[in-house]
């Protein structure tokens, strides 16, 4: 049995901001599945959202600041929680990382160097816990000091740091490192330090013992220039302790034989029930009622890593073809008034709802035929997943998780029923709109497309078999 400190900065159900916290808030469960004994580090955000008691247990120093350790555990499990309660520094309603203006808070730096030391305490038995881990899993910036730190202690336990978005890193001006009194020997090329400027993910990326990120593709992806965002060598002269493991995905909120938020639930062996959700999400978006036109769908934040900008360039010849459209999403101001006016141009064909909603979310997943999700970059992918497991063919670019979780289809791939999407390489719109065409001719072989359908619900996706490919790590190290 491993004794693992699973280290985040937000976590399902208490907080989230994105994918991290699904990981944070499912993988230490999955690991007490396993047996481990896993325990998880998050700072006590006073918008924390706890459903179970929390207590006071230890209280520790550093750097002259002092925080409280409260217990609490994660919803429908053992897996103790300790928040890193210190109210000077995390005293701050809504989002852990930036203001209402969308501005990172004046003292983030030293609000993760601060959680960061705490867990380097916790990690050297020395919070009063009584308790020593074996391994250290730290995920993102927020905590890529603990391996700096740890490097400079010696009988440590082991560190794997995770990467779930390259494209966030914590850099920070050279005055910030003298400012929060880090130890000076931390700071040199093959350090924390980053063409001058200090950067958190370095202290992860330089000196843990395993370095995993949430693909295989993308593991590769980030030691080239266009994913590594300046860090594609040191990446690339880490490949032998870099490794990607595919996220899982909640199998108990997106499974849609129980699904409450749908019209109809339906299985594998039901799956004619599924046209039930497809003609009540019509209904829903004043499109028309028809359960024979291929209806198309797309959840998604609104910003340039999805590739957003592909579909609204192949709009003008999708509303030529017979298909519908359904859309939800929120972010870039000029992406969803475009998406708007087509709406508003077309509402046939297409429906675009602006905002964040849950269930609604569920609905398309169940009520759709094809699901979009044209990214430039997909460090692993959610909503591929979902759409796989509800019988909902992606369409997906091949980067990132997406290339790791779908099987284009193929005649080779169709014949022996692997095939559970469509994907193309190029991120342009040309590549998009030949995806689509592909993917309508496939639709219209019904047989084809219901064996299609059945591979993808029958895909096991669950955070057993990636926890397991984590404890294999730990166990290695
Ligand atoms: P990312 O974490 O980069 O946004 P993922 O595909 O990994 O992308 O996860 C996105 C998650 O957020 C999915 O669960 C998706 O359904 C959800 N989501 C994104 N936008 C919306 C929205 N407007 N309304 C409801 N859910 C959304």
């Amino acid at each position: 049995m491993k004794k693992i400190l699973f280290a985040s900065s937000e976590i399902h159900p208490f907080i989230k901001t994105g994918g991290l916290a699904d990981v944070a808030g499912s993988l230490p469960k999955a690991l007490a599945e396993l047996s481990q004994d896993v325990r998880v580090i998050l700072p006590n955000y006073p918008s924390l959202k706890t459903t179970e008691d929390v207590h006071f247990i230890s209280s520790v120093r550093v750097n002259n600041q002092q925080a409280n350790i409260l217990e609490t555990r994660l919803p429908d499990s053992q897996v103790r929680v300790w928040l890193v309660d210190c109210p000077e520094l995390f005293d701050t309603d809504g989002n852990p990382y930036v203001d209402a203006q969308g501005n990172p808070w004046e003292n983030i730096a030293d609000r993760f160097t601060f959680f960061s030391r705490i867990i380097v305490e916790v990690a050297m038995n020395r919070a009063h816990l009584d308790w020593q881990p074996d391994v250290v899993h730290c995920n993102d910036w927020q905590t890529g000091l603990v391996p700096a730190l740890l490097s400079i202690e010696s009988n440590t336990p082991a560190t794997v740091f995770t990467i779930h978005n390259m494209a966030y890193q914590g850099i920070f001006p050279e005055s910030t490192f003298a400012n929060l009194n880090l130890p000076r020997q931390l700071w040199h090329p093959d350090g924390i330090e980053f063409h001058d400027m200090l950067s958190f993910i370095k202290g992860g990326l330089a000196y843990a013992n395993r370095i995993t990120t949430v693909s295989p593709t993308y593991a590769l992806e980030i030691q080239t220039p266009e994913f590594g965002y300046g860090l594609e060598g040191l990446l690339s002269h880490k490949y032998n302790i870099l490794s990607g493991i595919i996220n899982g995905m909640d199998l108990d909120q997106w499974n849609p034989e129980t699904d409450r938020a749908i019209s109809e639930p339906y299985s594998i062996e039901t799956l004619e029930h599924k046209v039930i959700n497809k003609t009540s999400l019509q209904a829903r978006s004043s499109l028309p009622v028809n359960k024979s036109v291929p209806l198309f769908g797309l959840i998604s934040r609104l910003v340039e890593q999805k590739g957003i900008d592909l579909l609204l360039d192949c709009l003008n010849e999708m509303v030529e073809m017979p298909l519908q459209l359904v859309l939800l999403g929120s972010g870039d101001k000029s992406v969803e008034k475009k998406l708007m006016n087509f709406a508003r141009l077309y509402p046939k064909k297409i429906s675009v709802t602006i905002g964040y909603d849950e269930a609604l979310a569920h609905q398309i997943e169940a009520g759709i035929d094809i699901f979009l999700m044209p990214s430039r970059f997909e460090p692993c992918g959610l909503n591929q997943l979902y759409s796989q497991r509800y019988g909902t063919i992606p369409i997906v670019r091949e980067t990132g998780g997406l290339a790791d979780t779908i099987e284009d289809a193929l005649p080779k791939s169709l014949a022996n029923n692997t095939a559970t999407g469509v994907s193309f390489k190029e991120a342009s719109a040309g590549a998009l709109l030949e995806a689509i065409k592909r993917t309508l001719l496939l639709y219209n072989d019904k047989k084809t497309w219901k064996k299609m359908q059945k591979t993808a619900m029958s895909k096991d996706f669950s955070w057993k078999n990636s926890a397991a490919q984590y404890l294999e790590l730990y166990e290695q190290i």
